[in-house]
């Protein structure tokens, strides 16, 4: 087993293994994206094993997330030809310093079996300190509070130490708050996930023997993904390397992303002061991507200033070049990449076929992945969302949905139960309770329970008035969808049976959207949307997008009971987890993965880079935005794909969007400018077959040639010149201006609930189409998306 055991030095370079066998004193291994680096640290921790340096509990690896804790452990066991005896300290710095606070929490103040808050848990506490404060909260709101604190906690500042201009925070009583947060959470035997840290920090900082306790017994320290550590994670490293010195850090600050929430890249740059001696190993040799892929990458981070710089190659030559596409819309932007994904799985002429599992969507903000998930049930491909909930799971939703449903079904107590008190209504745990006998009592739901309360005057006081308004509104609401319902709902083709006709005037019955103004209401007068502006937590800008994306959904239904049933028919949708499936994650969530294909959609201004960071004065967040961009196209092994759309729909309203600035800074000579297919569909309608739903006029939208018109996209073409095809998309465009369908006879087409089908025959933008199992149908071509050839 000595000779399999030692193998996996054999497949490292020089520096690699330089990084493996330098066992004493600091190591600092500097590379960009695919140069080997995490496969260096497994390799090294395996190596501190093999050759007894270390037993495997006293080895210290972070990482940044448990999945990727989970895979190094593995891959150590595979180095070493088998089992390893568990390594306790591999793990997040959360989850290494849950371990070891509950050994010493006594040392501040508390019991070992101590609870970790939630987010929500955090907000009450920090509310009812605010009201003991006799503070304002609409004006100074608890969330606000909730993200100071974090901001400390990950600066390392515990109450005494926070100092200087920082004091003058939240009216001047931020610190002091702070120290009455941490005051009640002892009382209460609790930490939150900032606390984990600062314990630890604080404890080594006060407690030498402790210190010297764990100096010893880590005798190696390891850590991943350097760049991204905060102040506090920093020092709590220090601390604990500043006995032997035996650390590794790796990292890539071209690949620095949560600068948001406190990481400093300066952590890097620091690492050579308080580490003398340090032995800086630099990568060069990328074994991930094809030329064309790392020369896009490298071109565009080339536009960061102040970069430690870097040169990267590999030996993968050739190879297809970065694809650039720009579509009409969203929707088409989704359909073109689900018909790739698919594509991709069958194999085609030029590329041979790619599982699902090595395709990945990965987008820059979660609500973006609304409109796959859509398409993707729409078409049956599986996929799976990494590193957070599906969209339809996400708290948000779920509560927004549950307003939408308690409106439609007043009898839904579940949903009633979920959103009676959020936002905070004053209906506590005691209000609650006096519904629920009240309903119970008399055989009611909920809602009806609450009003008969209401109407006895059983509740007194703020909560009695509030329950009031609140049965009032639902109220209020269901009989506008009751009143709205008859006389403009419109059956769509999964309603009927057969024959959908068009409107008199030959055009396609007009999506009545008085159930999209309805959800938009609901979600205001209920304050919940409020509730989330007044959130000064990072989270919230996109809890807010994600409710906008979620009424942008609406839109595509009659009214708020098809959505309804459509989101349950989502929820259903999980199959197993064997099952391949495509992955969609944000660019986030996606650092240190690689897929042999990836697509990178939405790269648009406002979107990507996000309007937060363009409106910064300064360049700080931009770059932060430019350094994701360039961990999005470096997770791709062989094929990546970017795209943008010309507009996206925002309640009802289309909205023109530029190409992404960083379109522009894109080496042309490897990108490929591939043609939309919107500019074969013919027509001012640009051929997406969503694009007939909502009331947009024609002048609403932008004209296709302000968005080609664009520096970078001409600069690219023109480069390109050559290489335009006519895509094979062009004939599945299907209406335009005239009502003609593009489809001709004996094309495959799928529709939502008849299946597949082929075309028969086409009048106007009518299709008769022969369905496999469901038999002869005569539709709007709308209805129906071509099938995958
Ligand atoms: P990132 O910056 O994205 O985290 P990284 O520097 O950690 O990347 P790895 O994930 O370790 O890079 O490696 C990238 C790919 O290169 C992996 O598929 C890995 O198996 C492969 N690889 C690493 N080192 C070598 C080597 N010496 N020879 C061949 N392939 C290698
Ligand atoms: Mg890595």
């Amino acid at each position: 087993t000595q000779a399999r055991a030692a193998a996996y030095l054999d497949k490292l370079n020089p520096e690699q293994r330089q990084a493996v066998e330098t066992l004493d004193g600091p190591v600092l291994m500097l590379a960009g994206a695919g140069t080997g680096k995490t496969s260096a640290l497994t390799a090294r921790i395996a190596h501190l094993i093999h050759t007894g340096r270390a037993r495997p509990n006293e080895i210290l690896a972070v990482t940044f997330t448990n999945k990727a804790a989970r895979e190094m452990k593995e891959r150590v066991g595979r180095h070493l030809g088998g089992a390893i005896e568990g390594m306790p300290w591999l793990g997040t710095f959360h989850s290494v310093c849950v371990k070891l606070l509950r050994r010493h929490a006594e040392l501040v103040g508390l019991k070992s079996n101590f609870t970790i808050l939630d987010t929500d848990d955090q907000i009450r506490l920090m509310k009812q300190l605010i009201v003991v404060a006799n503070m304002d909260e609409k004006r100074w709101p608890a969330r606000q509070l909730a993200g100071l604190i974090d901001g400390w906690k990950n600066k390392a500042l515990t109450p005494e130490r926070v100092s200087g201009r920082e004091t003058a925070a939240f009216d001047n009583r931020g610190s002091e708050l702070y120290a009455a947060y941490q005051d009640r959470l002892k009382t209460l035997n609790a930490v939150d996930f900032g606390d984990l840290l600062l314990h630890m920090v604080t404890i080594f900082q006060t407690h030498a023997d402790v210190l010297a306790q764990y100096q010893r017994w880590f005798r190696y320290i390891l850590v991943d993904e350097y760049q991204d550590t905060n102040v506090a994670q920093y020092l709590w490293l220090r601390l604990l390397a500043q006995g032997h010195k035996n650390i590794c850090c790796v990292g890539d600050d071209d690949q620095s992303i949560y600068g948001w929430r406190g990481a400093e890249v300066g952590n890097i740059l620091k690492f050579e002061k308080d580490f003398p001696g340090a032995a800086v190993i630099r990568l060069e040799q990328n074994y991930r991507s094809t030329e064309h892929i790392l020369a896009a990458a490298s071109g565009l981070i080339a536009a960061n200033e102040g970069r430690l710089g870097k040169e990267l190659w590999t030996e993968a030559e050739g190879g297809e070049k970065v694809r650039l596409i720009g579509h009409w819309d969203g929707e088409e932007e989704a359909r073109w990449i689900g018909e790739e994904i698919e594509a991709n799985q069958r194999g085609t002429r030029s590329r041979a076929p790619v599982s699902l599992n090595n395709q990945a969507i990965l987008v820059r903000a979660s609500h973006q992945m609304r409109a796959f998930e859509d398409r993707f049930l729409t078409i049956g491909l599986p996929y799976r969302v990494i590193g957070g909930p599906r969209f339809y799971e996400r708290l948000e939703i779920r509560d927004a949905m549950a307003y939408f449903r308690l409106v439609t079904s007043p009898e839904d107590d579940l949903a009633f139960e979920r959103i009676i008190n959020t936002p905070k209504r004053g209906l506590g745990d005691k209000a609650q309770q006096r519904i629920q006998i009240a309903a119970r009592e008399n055989g009611l739901s909920l809602l009806d329970g609450a009003k008969l309360l209401v109407a006895e005057g059983a509740l007194s006081g703020k909560a009695g008035g509030q329950l009031r308004l609140f049965v009032e509104n639902i109220t209020r609401w269901h009989d506008e969808i009751a009143q709205a319902s008859p006389a403009t709902a419109v059956t769509r083709a999964e309603d009927d049976d057969l024959l959908i006709e068009p409107a008199e005037d030959g055009v396609a019955p007009a999506n009545d959207l008085s159930h999209v103004r309805l959800a938009e209401r609901i979600l205001e007068e209920s304050g919940y949307v409020e509730m989330w502006q007044n959130d000064k937590t990072p989270e919230a800008p996109g809890r807010l997008e994600n409710l906008k994306e979620l009424v942008k959904a609406l839109e595509q239904f009659d009214n708020l009971q098809g959505f309804l049933e459509h989101v349950a028919l989502i929820m259903d949708n999980d199959k197993s987890e064997t099952e391949e499936k495509v992955s969609i994650m944000t660019l986030h969530a996606a650092k240190g993965l690689e897929f042999p294909v990836v697509f990178l959609p939405g790269w648009e201004d406002g979107l990507f880079p996000s309007q937060r960071s363009m409106d910064e004065s300064g360049l700080k967040g931009l770059e932060e935005e430019r350094r994701l961009a360039y961990v999005g196209i470096t997770r791709a092994e062989a094929l990546c794909t970017i795209s943008f759309a010309g507009n996206r729909r925002v309640y009802g309203q289309w909205q023109s969007q530029m190409p992404s600035r960083f379109i522009d800074e894109l080496p042309p000579a490897h990108v490929e400018v591939q043609t939309p297919p919107g500019l074969y569909g013919g027509g001012m309608n640009g051929g997406g077959f969503s694009a007939g739903a909502g009331s947009a006029t024609m002048e609403d939208r932008v004209s296709r040639a302000d968005v080609y018109n664009s520096p970078g996209w001409r600069r690219l073409q023109s480069a390109q010149s050559r290489g335009i095809s006519q895509p094979r998309e062009a004939r599945h465009m299907t209406i335009d201006a005239s009502g003609e369908s593009d489809y001709e006879i004996g094309d495959r087409v799928f529709h939502k609930k008849f299946g597949y089908g082929e075309v028969m025959g086409s009048e106007g933008d009518k299709l008769v189409v022969e369905f496999d199992k469901a038999g002869e149908k005569r539709l709007l071509a709308s209805f129906v998306v071509p099938a995958a050839d």
